[in-house]
């Protein structure tokens, strides 16, 4: 990405053919889709890059099981395509985790769960719907084309205990065993960020848009305002596109209070991070009970075990939403009862807590039951509002959005999204690593940057302390804060611990006090020219931000 300097000068006062507000994965996904078709595109993120609901995800690429539910079967339908399609255009970063439900003895088996994972299945395969003629013609395409999961089937008992060992004191039967897809959210973000501007697009973060201006009643752009320095600026416009997510009803509020408006009706989920050692999930996914025929996942992300989600109707700070008491509680009573152990509160390494833009249709009915749909907005100023969904469908997201635009100009541009690969593949064997840089740490490298995770390795050889991990027993290594200012914007040491790294959210307790963030806030000085005195009021600044994002459990929770 353009250092920020270089961004703002590109884009203030300057004429766009298309203006994106918001930097999480909707926005960037508008602004890839738009550029790759040709428009000049810019992108104002009022925080960081993903800040937003898309750090605070599960991190799953999926289809969505439990919407089968509700026979939401379009929406499951799209987001297991997208989730395919996912794992072609950025295999380093969106990958298939198996997912285990057991049975236990004093239970019943869950038939129709196994009727639900026989539709996943289905709606799973790119050959619905095609003729047989379509299909052997197509056949050959596909099987190139498509990652495609194993279909769904019963393990017993000795399998299912090679892969998840913990789970033998429980004395379980056999399980079922399916697919999906995780990944990092926010890498996935800056991963189309850096498709973004290999188009052409300029992004900037730490740009509040403050107004969307207007000319006989018409969006012409936008008035910003840049963090660092306070200063107000313009932006020109053909085509504003409101991509601010569970914030989308509040920008150009002048503009959008009219009857055709998004109404957002905000979600919370809570998430909480363990040690393997108390409790781990093995090689698999394991999804657990939790009461009233409602379910959590247990999750392996990046040697740790992630806990999730909550879904409760939420009027708090939607700008800090901080993980609830009461969730991690219903959260640890699922996982303690399932896996039989005693965690509690004191032993988690992190938490957070993600709010939903769902639409809210008017009806009382509780989120768990409103639609994930995106929703396409356009007001009679023309500005067009993006929002709902998920991470997963970002791309049909997005390519909705242009598609309107396309139409409405009578251009011909086709979407070309789903040909453009998100970064580039690296094997960890084929990288490099300087001396005192481990194979956990190539490998989540490769993980997280693809091919340019030989930048950081080159950093980290040339400058030997740059080698060193930022948190002791932890791959994330020092360089990654130098490459985050230099190449992806990152501006403070929250940027580098809670996003560009989520050492914040997966070793919280060892990065409390300012002590810990003093090496980040170096590296940040030395990358960005900071004082002395700036370096250390970073750090000492770092605390209040770890607490204010609610990922230290020990203080967070409300
Ligand atoms: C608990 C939870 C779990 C989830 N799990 C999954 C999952 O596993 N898989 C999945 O597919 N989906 C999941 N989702 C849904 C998914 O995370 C969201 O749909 C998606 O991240 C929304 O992205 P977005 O870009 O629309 O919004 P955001 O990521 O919130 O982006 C909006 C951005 O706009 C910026 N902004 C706001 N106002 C302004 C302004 N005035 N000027 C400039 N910028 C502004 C914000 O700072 C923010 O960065 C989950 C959601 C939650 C809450």
């Amino acid at each position: 990405m353009l250092a920020r300097a270089a961004a703002l000068e590109e884009i203030a006062g300057r004429r766009f053919e298309v203006l994106v507000i918001g930097g999480g994965v909707t926005g960037a996904g508008v602004a890839l889709d738009a550029a790759s078709r040709g428009y000049s595109v810019a992108l104002l993120e009022r925080g960081d890059y993903a800040v937003g609901t898309s750090s605070r995800s599960s991190k799953m690429v999926h289809g969505g099981l439990r919407y089968l539910q509700n026979f939401d079967l379009g929406l499951v339908r799209e987001a297991l395509l997208e989730r395919q399609l996912m794992v072609q255009l950025a295999p380093h970063l969106v990958y298939p985790t198996p997912f285990v439900v057991p049975s236990f003895p004093e239970e019943r088996r869950d038939r129709k769960l196994g009727l639900g994972l026989n539709m996943y299945d289905v709606m799973a395969t790119t050959r619905v719907g095609r003729s047989r003629r379509e299909m052997r013609s197509a056949k050959q395409e596909d099987e190139d084309f498509y990652w495609s999961p194993d279909r769904h089937r019963t393990i017993d008992r000795e399998e299912l205990l090679e892969m998840v060992p913990s789970l033998e004191p429980r004395d379980p039967g056999d399980a079922y065993l399916f697919y999906d897809c995780q990944t990092d959210d926010v890498r996935l973000v800056l991963t189309i960020l850096g498709e973004v501007e290999r188009f052409g697009a300029v992004t900037l973060n730490g740009a509040e848009v403050t107004e969307v201006l207007t000319r006989d009643g018409r969006a012409v752009g936008v008035a910003a305002v840049e963090a660092e320095s306070g200063a107000r600026f313009e932006v020109e416009a053909e085509n504003v596109v409101n991509a601010t997510g569970v914030w989308a009803d509040r920008v150009g509020s002048e503009l959008i209070e009219e009857e055709d408006v998004p109404q957002i009706a905000p979600s919370r989920g809570t998430h909480v991070l363990l040690d393997r050692a108390d409790i781990s999930t093995g090689s698999a996914a394991c999804i657990v009970p939790a009461g009233e025929d409602r379910h959590i996942f247990a999750l392996p992300w990046y040697g740790r075990t992630l806990v999730g989600t909550t879904d409760n109707d939420f009027d708090g700070d939607i700008d800090h939403p901080h993980p609830g008491a009461a969730d991690v509680e219903y959260l640890l009573d699922a996982v303690n009862a399932f896996f039989g152990t005693d965690v509690g509160e004191a032993d988690l390494v992190g938490a957070y807590a993600g709010v939903r833009p769902l639409i809210s249709t008017g009806d009382p009915k509780k989120s768990v039951d409103i639609s994930r749909k995106a929703e396409l907005y356009e007001t009679s100023s023309g500005m067009l509002t993006i929002t709902g969904g998920k991470l997963t469908t970002w791309r049909r997201m997005a390519k909705q959005t242009v598609d309107r635009l396309v139409e409405r100009e009578g251009r011909e541009a086709p979407c070309h999204t789903a040909e453009i690969p998100l970064g580039m593949e690296a094997r960890p064997e084929d990288l490099e690593a300087p001396a005192g840089v481990g194979e956990e740490a190539l490998a989540q490298l490769a993980f997280r940057y693809g091919h340019a995770a030989r930048n950081v390795l080159r950093l980290a050889a040339e400058e030997p302390k740059l080698a060193a991990p930022i948190v002791p027993g932890r791959p994330d290594l020092l360089a990654e804060a130098a490459i985050a200012a230099r190449y992806e914007q990152a501006r403070c040491v929250a940027d580098v611990l809670l996003r560009r790294t989520r050492l914040g959210l997966l070793a919280a307790p060892q990065l409390r006090d300012a002590d810990a963030a003093r090496p980040v806030a170096a590296v940040l000085g030395e990358e960005l020219g900071w004082s002395r005195r700036r370096v250390k009021r970073e750090a000492e600044a770092w605390p209040a931000a770890l607490a204010e994002a609610g990922a230290d459990p020990a203080g967070a929770l409300v």
